[in-house]
């Protein structure tokens, strides 16, 4: 039963994932994610159904297109490779493996939930990454469902209080809103602001703290050797939205166990 459900959960984070390659670069050139079919960016040739099984026909055609012989992006087989792992890290994260006994409200209210917020998160690492932008398209319609999601009855899902919810989307909110004021959006923009409202409405309070401290220590962490590589300077900009996604899925995945810890090491519980 363990092993079964690992392999259908790391399969469909693998579909998942493919999926989350149309919707990051049809969204850069303005495409329906639904029509036309998938195609080869290179020679726009149609691609069949065994050119799009995740990661495998990638490795089957070596990295190149069938048709045209040109390389394929790594960013294919990466995504969905990554989104497979993630999706089985949520399932070992809000499901008992010892005492394997899925119910479907678990099913829908936690591993759902998580994987759809964990692909968003996703999308978005990728997008900013790639052309330092977080597109509308996207977060708006994330905030809305996020919200939606945590002010539903759900029983099996972790429940964040309201207050918790309010008090963890405005501290990055207003705390961004004022670095891209006071910076006058050099060192944010107006994308980060968003989606730090968005993070907030995903993890709540205390655990925003966590992700916005992981996010600020990675991306310290990265400039340091960026630096002393050579490969950038201070002036150049870096994509704070991809370490605050990477930052709130590590806090979905460590969040309580983080703050727990804290809360030791100051002698408080
Ligand atoms: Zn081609």
């Amino acid at each position: 039963m363990l092993i079964l459900s690992i392999i259908i959960v790391f399969v469909f984070g693998l579909v998942i994932g493919s999926f989350l390659n149309v919707v990051i670069n049809r969204l850069n050139i303005h495409q329906n994610i639904i029509s036309p079919r998938s195609y080869c960016p290179k020679c726009k040739h149609t691609l069949n159904f065994w050119d799009l099984i995740p990661v495998f026909s990638y490795i089957f055609l070596k990295g190149k297109c069938r048709y045209c012989r040109k390389k394929i992006s790594w960013q294919y087989p990466l995504v969905e490779f990554v989104t497979g792992i993630s999706f089985l890290l949520i399932f070992f994260r809000f499901v008992d493996i010892n005492n394997i006994n899925l119910d479907f409200t678990v099913i829908l209210e936690q591993l759902l939930i998580y994987f759809f917020f964990v692909s968003i998160l996703i999308i978005i690492f990728v997008y900013d990454l790639k052309h330092y932008l977080i597109p509308n398209k996207i977060i708006y319609p994330a905030i809305l469902i996020a919200l939606i999601i945590q002010m539903l009855p759900l029983p099996a899902y972790p429940n964040i209080s309201i207050q918790n919810l309010i008090i963890g989307s405005l501290i990055p909110g207003i705390f961004f809103l004022i670095l891209v004021l006071v910076s006058k959006e050099r060192w944010m923009g107006a994308g980060d602001v968003k989606l730090g409202f968005l993070c907030g409405l995903i993890v709540g309070f205390p655990n925003i703290l966590v992700a916005l401290f992981i996010s600020f220590v990675v991306g310290a962490l990265i400039g340091i050797i960026l630096i002393i590589s050579k490969k950038k300077d201070l002036k150049d900009k870096m994509p704070y939205g991809t370490l605050l996604t990477f930052a709130t899925f590590a806090t979905i995945l460590f969040g309580n166990q983080i703050i727990n810890w804290y809360l030791n090491f100051l002698g408080i519980m």
